[in-house]
């Protein structure tokens, strides 16, 4: 009598037009499952509903509808599958009905039923793609059991309740895919354009806004010649090369350019632009996307490179000059000279060889370093024998100089490449006498400092000093400041690889006209720690 009464009560036509309404509303997925459980409970008069999608890893989307549990013990209800009814469900997919939710063997659940008077009740399985993806229960506060048709209708809603689930992951999966793909087109690095088949703005991100000056409201629906300014490429009544709609005319035979940009305020940039075109559905165009790479840096890089390559030939170019100079003469048969004028040409012919090979050595030298293949024979010696050998040795070459050792009287043990600190002295010194006046003194000082403990060698000449903008990138390699163009800036480059790599560091201090104290450190040796600790000062 009381199944009659409630089919006889159903209303499904008007039930299953409102979940229809529901469905085409817009709606959020989670009122539109509340609408069909709502619906679901009229029409099986049931006090309670619990609606759960099992956990989906990775999945954000969290969905739940319940109807006569407070939320808290919605919370506590665990759904796992293979445990419990809910878990047969899930495993089996068959709907189940029953008259007393108080006599699950599980107490957990019985104590649950009990305390909310839960008796009858009907449950099906929601399943997406043929997947079990959750479990509906509907329960009633009294015995009256569900029916066979009961369950058929209710899993015609869960069918429905499935349909809104899938929209709603759909939704939430393009929404999230839509706000991936906007983050990294807004925090490219690169600008990007997208222009549609006329040729006017759509949008376009931070980056090309800060290149060309244009903000995306300003430029939208401009031509975009106007926007990234390729008017000087243009020509006369020619159409550009680079206008995207010529490249799509070509469908994309040229899809990669590079041209000078003109920013809003009349700058020019190197760029490099590369084309992608997107045809709609018709094949017709429907957008253009131009991707835009700021090469100001990389070409003056390669203007830099171009330049020390000349710099380099030029420098190579002057010894080999003499020696083809030199020796051209001393071959001619009509100059006759005697033997003191023959040994003052065979020894500039040898100076200019040995300049030529000390650059050749440095730009080998270079390369090591920079490749990582120096190759360093350390040993322990005596720093203070070694600089006075340096400075004896080096005197001929600075006849004009006052070269002044600062050394201490006791031996001075450091561990590094003695060869190494004699080339990196020797480079010093042949700088400090290449920019002091005749007559001024070179000193080469040394001591031991710091915590922990280092050999500091100081070489310090009184002669024209470094302006402060050139400090900063005075060790880099084939540095040179704008007043000596002449050399191939690669001493000082390699004065800094070869201390480095005997575990020191190197420095300069400086001032124009007053004259430049190159600093190095080394580290030392057991003896010359103690000799630190029993210093008094
Ligand atoms: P190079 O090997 O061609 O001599 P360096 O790397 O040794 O080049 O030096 C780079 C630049 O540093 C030089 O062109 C010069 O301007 C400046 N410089 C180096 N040492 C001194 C110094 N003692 N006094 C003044 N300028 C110096």
């Amino acid at each position: 009598m009381a199944e009659q009464t409630v089919e006889q009560g159903r209303d499904l036509p008007h039930a299953f037009r409102r979940i229809g309404q529901a469905l085409v509303s817009g709606l959020d997925v989670k009122d539109v499952l509340g609408s069909i459980v709502d619906e679901a409970m009229i029409q099986l008069d049931a006090e309670v509903a619990l609606l759960r999608l099992l956990d989906r890893p990775g999945e954000h989307l969290e969905l739940e509808v319940s109807r006569g549990v407070p939320e808290e013990t919605v919370r506590q209800i665990r759904f796992r599958p293979g445990e419990g009814l809910a878990g047969r469900l899930v495993i089996d997919g068959r709907p189940l009905r029953g008259i007393n939710l108080q006599q699950d063997p599980r107490a957990d659940q019985r104590a649950l039923a009990r305390r909310f008077n839960w008796q009858a009740f009907a449950a099906v399985a929601i399943h997406l793609h043929q997947q079990p993806i959750g479990v509906w229960f509907m329960i009633r506060h009294r015995r009256e059991p569900f029916t066979e048709e009961d369950l058929l209708l209710l899993s015609t809603f869960a069918d429905y309740a499935s349909l809104a689930i899938e929209r709603g992951w759909l939704l939430h999966t393009i929404i999230r895919e839509k706000h991936e793909s906007e983050a990294v087109i807004q925090a490219s690095a690169n600008g990007i354009l997208v222009v549609d088949a006329y040729g006017r703005v759509v949008d376009m991100n931070p980056a090309l806004e800060r290149l060309t000056g244009w903000s995306q409201r300003q430029a939208r629906g401009l031509p975009c010649c106007d926007v990234v300014g390729c008017q000087a490429e243009r020509g006369i009544g020619a159409p550009s090369k680079l206008c995207p709609l010529q490249v799509a005319a070509r469908r994309g035979d040229r899809a990669f350019i590079e041209y000078q940009l003109q920013t809003r305020d009349g700058k020019s940039i190197p760029v490099e632009a590369s084309y992608g075109l997107v045809w709609d559905e018709d094949g017709e165009l429907f957008r253009i996307v131009i991707v835009f790479r700021d090469i100001s840096h990389q070409k003056e890089l390669n203007r830099l490179r171009a330049e020390i390559v000349a710099n380099v030939s030029h420098e190579l170019r002057t010894p080999l000059s003499l020696i083809k100079g030199y020796a051209t003469t001393l071959l001619s048969p009509d100059v006759k000279m005697d033997e003191a004028e023959t040994r003052r040409f065979l020894t500039n012919v040898s100076t200019a060889a040995d300049h030529l090979g000390r650059m050749i050595d440095d730009l080998l030298c270079a390369s090591r370093i920079e490749t990582q293949q120096l190759k360093l024979e350390s040993k322990r010696f005596d720093l203070c024998k070694e600089l006075r050998q340096v400075l004896s040795w080096f005197q001929p070459y600075a006849p004009d100089l006052q070269l002044v050792a600062d050394l201490p009287a006791h031996e001075l043990w450091v561990w590094a490449d003695p060869d190494r600190v004699h080339q990196v002295m020797m480079n010093l010194l042949t700088n400090a006498a290449k920019y002091s006046p005749v007559g001024s003194t070179i000193t080469v000082r040394s001591q031991i400092l710091g915590d922990p403990p280092a050999a500091v060698v100081h070489v310090i000449d009184e002669g024209s000093g470094i302006a402060a903008e050139y400090l900063p990138r005075i060790f880099d390699r084939f540095y040179l400041t704008d007043e000596s163009k002449k050399g191939i800036g690669l001493g000082l480059y390699i004065c800094r690889g070869l201390v480095e790599a005997m575990g020191g560091s190197i420095w300069v201090v400086s001032e124009v006209g007053e004259g430049s104290t190159f600093s190095f450190t080394l580290p030392v040796q057991a003896e010359s720690k103690a000799a630190v600790a029993g210093r008094s000062d």
